[in-house]
């Protein structure tokens, strides 16, 4: 099941997307639980039942949970290939631990930098001149608890959705942690809906980003360094996790910093993250007004 959060009206609704007719139906939800997006329906015993579908042309997406409960988790450095090419970019503040980690690395984004599909991403000059894109599969935790096992992981998730990590490179660098560069405004963009989770398969689920038509990155999430079952349990191990919690599971490799020159985000520039079995996150890039 493909669930969208929308806004038609003025007022947010959430609802069963179906995409071959283009349509979403909405849940019969009071406004106030549709006013917390796809979080409404985590942990509901029976969904509620579905009013009439509309079609996706008259609605405004907004980013599945457009306000997360807390901080989101993110995992650094989680792909073979990109591990090398950020080791090696002269940003990486995480490179005394190699080039690829013995332990996840886990960072946060805060929840106001989420923004959906087809939202601007501003940049600001004034504050950052190596700003980065990052397609990532994101992981919506249902079930919370402490100390799960990776044999128990995958009950807990909820579904899936997309995350564009978007980097402010130089930030990251300068700063050795790395929650001011990867929190700046708007720098969250995630959609265009999400997926419960028996519509991933995460041996064979492609990542690919595109940006201005170019194929930037394309790997499967079987790649991954340290996969869900061991982020969740790693994540889990001292600290509660709670419904509603996202982690974003790390890139690929074919970021702008992977290049040389790197090759940096500019106003005009059109992001487009595509993961199989979810859909299309696409975001265009901004230059923010002084
Ligand atoms: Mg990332």
């Amino acid at each position: 099941m493909k669930v969208a959060t929308f806004a038609i009206g003025g007022e947010r609704r959430i609802g069963v997307v179906n995409q071959e007719r283009q349509t979403v139906a909405p849940f019969d939800l009071a406004q106030q639980a549709a006013d917390r997006g796809i979080l409404a329906l985590i942990g509901l015993a029976k969904l509620p039942p579905l009013l009439n579908p509309i079609p996706l042309g008259e609605v405004t997406l907004e980013a599945p949970i457009p306000r997360p409960v807390r901080n989101i988790f993110c995992v650094g450095k989680n792909y073979h290939e990109h591990a090398k090419e950020f080791a090696s970019s002269g940003f990486d503040s995480s490179a005394a631990q190699g080039t690829v980690p013995q332990h996840p690395i886990i960072f946060s984004k805060l929840p106001e930098c989420v923004v959906p599909h087809r939202a601007p991403v501003f940049l600001d000059p004034g504050v950052s001149s190596a700003i980065d894109y990052e397609a990532e599969l994101a992981v919506i935790i249902g079930k919370g608890g402490r100390r799960i096992t990776k044999a128990d992981a995958l009950d807990h998730v909820w579904g899936y959705t997309i995350i564009n990590d978007v980097t402010a490179r130089d930030l990251q660098g300068r700063h050795s942690q790395w929650l001011i560069g990867k929190s700046q405004d708007t720098f969250g963009p995630m959609g265009p809906w999400a997926v419960t989770r028996d519509e991933i398969d995460l041996a064979s689920t492609q990542v690919r980003c595109w940006i201005n038509g170019e194929i930037r990155q394309d790997q499967s999430t079987a790649a991954l360094i340290f996969d869900v079952p061991t982020l969740i349990a790693t994540i889990s191990e001292g600290i509660t996790l709670v419904p509603g919690d996202i982690i974003a599971t790390g890139t690929p490799a074919g970021v702008g910093i992977g290049f040389k020159p790197p090759r940096y985000l500019v106003p005009g520039d059109v992001m487009r993250v595509e993961i199989s079995g979810i859909g299309i996150l696409e975001n265009e890039v901004r230059e923010r007004a002084a």
